[in-house]
């Protein structure tokens, strides 16, 4: 039977869809047979901090650069991003480092300034259901990370994806971030099955975010092993300098040294699974 999510299946692409993309000093492919590791603070806060950290987690290995400019945060009275001003940080930090950035656009109005200038948009879990905002995204050529919804299927994931392909953009990855579920103690339910589960279902990369999975930086290390071992194209995590001080989810940041950790370890198992860390590749 034809899945209701035509374009993102893996019945209508046999090869795995291998997302490539470029900053001013590196090539990172995204997608079966690599493993990519995204890394960042939740939010970029100001600017030393950020070019700091930034110079930092390049040298230590890590591929891509996270970093919020809008932050979905539960209340509005929170830290809420530096927005569009954040944008020039962004940009020194990709070009002092040479590795590509990731951030998220919240707003359609936002994509006009922010088209061009970083090298991935994701879709936080809010907005995995926007799909006015999906739509746009379907009509330009950056590659999108999709997170899942805090309460989506898998198969309402799968075709929300499927909005951004029909419209012609087939650069999609996807990232599990856990759910919400009954359990209290961790701030959602990591789903690690879904990860096995989607790359059957899908070609496209699937990525886990363990920071915002677990909630809690303990477990961030645990959980992206496992993300790997069960067959995830990468991770993506949030790191800090100063966790007790981050303006937003200190409470899941890893410290610098608890990324280096994290690096080397995730790195022992992508070789198990046959993965290339795409630092391997380093142009
Ligand atoms: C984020 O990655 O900055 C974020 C807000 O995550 P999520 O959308 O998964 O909550
Ligand atoms: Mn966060």
């Amino acid at each position: 039977m034809m899945k209701p999510f035509q374009l993102a299946a893996r019945e209508n692409k046999k090869e795995d869809t291998i997302i490539q993309v470029t900053g001013p000093g590196s090539s990172v492919k995204i997608g079966e047979g690599y493993c990519t590791i995204i890394a960042g603070p939740c939010a970029v806060e100001n600017r030393d901090d950020y070019i700091e950290l930034a110079q930092f987690l390049a040298h230590s290995g890590a591929h891509l650069l996270r970093g919020g400019l809008f932050k979905p945060r539960t209340s509005p009275y929170s830290f809420r991003g530096l927005g569009k001003e954040g944008l020039d940080i962004l940009k020194e930090a990709r070009s002092a480092t040479g590795l590509p950035v990731i951030t998220e656009v919240m707003d359609v109005r936002d994509l006009d300034y922010l088209v061009g200038e970083v090298d991935i948009l994701q879709v936080g879990s809010r907005n995995m259901q926007n799909y006015a905002l999906l739509d746009q995204l379907g009509q330009i050529n950056t590659p999108i990370l999709l997170k899942r919804g805090l309460a989506a299927t898998i198969e309402e994931w799968l075709l929300a994806a499927e909005y951004i392909l029909a419209r012609g953009n087939g650069q999609v990855i996807l990232c599990e971030r856990g759910i919400r579920t009954f359990e209290p103690y961790t701030r959602n339910t990591v789903d690690i099955g879904a990860v096995a589960l989607v790359k059957n279902l899908s070609h496209l990369p699937v990525l886990v975010d363990p920071s915002h999975a677990t909630g809690k930086w303990d477990m961030v290390i645990p959980v992206a092993k496992a993300a790997i071992a069960a067959g995830a194209d990468g991770v993506m995590v949030e790191v800090h300098q100063n966790p007790d001080y981050a303006l937003s989810d200190g409470k899941q940041s890893l410290t610098p040294d608890n990324f280096r950790k994290m690096l080397k370890q995730v790195t022992d198992i992508a070789k198990l699974e046959g993965k290339i860390m795409n630092t391997e590749e380093k142009m």
